[in-house]
């Protein structure tokens, strides 16, 4: 196993790194993206941790390949905003449309390039689900009938039996967004698509770990980690 680091969108104002992860086994790609809002720092930072473990050898990744993008954004992110346009209504709305950023547009191309069984997409959002269900901090969001729905729910059952605050317990949503990454890559590649959100007013440390737990066990139940 090795990393190795690529720019994407090099030679540009966007140019951004991300990484490519291959086990020794093949086995699926497994996409991980974080940043398309800049100002959402915990899951920012969790993408990074990821690659530094991965650097360190202190997790491994057996079989697959796995793709970080740990700060697609990096322009908001330098400003800490959500950024201007909001990129993550940017991606293609259908087939043979076209992206509506360059940002999105290559990173679509990436993960046309990668056809990722499964595409996380890491952010982070106001409230707690757990209290009002309208809020999106700490849920998994899937689009309908999207196949990766039983693995998503078995996650959310482990990672809540391993939080003990009531209120933080994570939560499955069901929606369809247009022009979402999550949307495109379900939609558009047939990935098992998605999106992560953790809790805002959370403290920093807590979110990262979440985020960070998450994507374990996604990489696990997609055969990548041990
Ligand atoms: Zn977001």
């Amino acid at each position: 196993m090795f990393v190795k680091k690529h720019i994407l969108s090099s030679a540009t104002s966007f140019a951004t790194p991300y990484y490519v992860i291959k086990g020794k086994l093949p086995g699926p790609a497994f996409m991980v993206v974080s940043g398309i809002h800049g100002n959402e720092t915990g899951s920012i930072r969790a993408a990074q941790e990821l690659v530094n473990l991965l650097n360190q050898r202190r997790l491994f990744i057996d079989c697959g390949t796995l793709i970080v993008i740990p700060k697609i954004n990096k322009e908001a992110y330098r400003k800490r905003i959500r950024g201007v346009p909001d990129l993550n209504r940017a991606f293609p709305r259908k087939r043979n449309t076209p992206a509506q950023h360059p940002l999105a547009a290559a990173l679509f191309l990436l993960a046309q390039r990668y056809r990722p069984s499964w595409y996380l997409d890491l952010h982070e959002a106001n409230g707690l689900s757990q209290r009002n269900p309208k809020r999106l901090g700490q849920t998994l969001i899937v689009n309908s009938e999207s196949r990766g729905l039983a693995v998503v729910k078995d996650i959310i059952k482990s990672m809540n039996r391993s939080i003990s605050i009531q209120s933080n317990h994570f939560n499955i949503r069901l929606r369809e967004l247009p022009g979402s990454s999550r949307t495109a890559a379900a939609r558009i590649l047939g990935a098992k698509a998605v999106t992560v959100e953790t809790c805002w007013s959370l403290e920093r440390t807590v979110r990262i770990k979440y985020q960070m737990d998450i994507v374990c066990r996604f990489l696990r139940a997609a055969g990548l980690m041990d």
